[in-house]
């Protein structure tokens, strides 16, 4: 049982070795929780077979100790529990808010570059919902031919299930929920039985995460992930999404820049106090990472 204190969490992906705005987000989740004399957990989160390994997670571990960056608790590991999030998957699909979705990228592109673009160029038209459209008859005939497919879940539908709903931003304030701004994401994948948004949000529940700290990247999925929560009765926490870093000509820094990996930053002798040092002098200039 997660005890009944507020915590916040981190949640890597081990999909590489931990970067600078990796420690950024790290800092941010242990701060919070110390502001709110709570608890900072941790979860890897890697559902992803095959982007993630457990070289990279064992790295990742040795990185934050090195760090000495403290985490409280468990640490949760998702790909343990497949049968939990199929068990969320399975009651979401009773609910009638999920569809099946036949399409491969290649028929997904096709069709996308077909229709016109929306005004704002959103990630609302990420899927062009042909299997939305698509009869019972011939849906279950697909699923029980065993044809592959992913699960979408119904964006139209989703909201006259749960009413419209609102969540909070510490940093941006009150949000109207708008699950549809991501368009009908998939919640299980073809090859893979959960996705990013199921797992993330079964699991911040599951771990008693009361604050959800993470990048403003993510902002657009913190709709469908309340969404998510009002479907499965789960509790609502509040989220604080944090600005990224960016190096001094504005890019955001990433995975690719391997110069910013701890991997390399400690084989040329960065010491950890001087690496969180630069983080804390990267936040005072909105956001510039460079290394003095
Ligand atoms: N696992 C995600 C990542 O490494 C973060 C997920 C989250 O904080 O919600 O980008």
């Amino acid at each position: 049982m997660a005890e009944a204190r507020e915590a916040t969490r981190f949640a890597p992906s081990p999909s590489g070795r931990l970067h600078v705005g990796h420690v950024l987000a790290a800092v941010e989740a242990r701060r919070l929780a110390d502001e709110l004399g709570g608890l900072c957990r941790l979860r890897i989160e890697d559902i992803d077979l095959q982007r993630c390994r457990p070289e990279y997670a064992e790295a990742l571990l040795d990185d934050l100790a090195w760090l000495g960056l403290r985490f409280d608790g468990e640490v949760m590991v998702q790909s343990r529990r497949m049968e939990i999030y199929r068990q969320a998957l399975e009651l979401l699909k009773g609910m009638g808010v999920l569809y099946p979705c036949f399409c491969t990228r290649k028929e997904i592109a096709e069709r996308m570059a077909e229709m016109p673009r929306a005004p704002h160029g959103t990630a609302c038209d990420a899927y062009p919902g042909t299997c939305r459209a698509m009869g019972q008859g011939e849906r279950e005939a697909r699923l029980a031919a065993g044809e592959a497919h992913a699960w979408r879940l119904d964006c139209r539908r989703v909201q006259d299930v749960t009413g419209s709903l609102e969540w909070l931003d510490l940093n941006e304030g009150r949000q109207v929920c708008e699950p549809s701004r991501l368009g009908d994401v998939i919640l299980a994948r073809k090859d893979f039985p959960v996705s990013y948004h199921l797992a993330v949000t079964v699991d911040d529940a599951a771990q008693g995460i009361t604050h959800v700290t993470r990048g403003m990247d993510l902002f657009e999925s913190t709709h469908v992930h309340r969404v998510l929560q009002a479907l499965l009765g789960l509790p609502v926490p509040v989220w604080k999404h944090h600005g990224l870093l960016c190096d001094e000509y504005g890019r955001r820094l990433a995975k690719r820049d391997g110069a910013r990996s701890l991997e390399s930053l400690r084989s040329a002798g960065m010491e950890p106090g001087r690496l969180l040092a630069s983080i804390e002098q990267a936040l005072a200039r909105g956001g510039v990472w460079k290394m003095e």
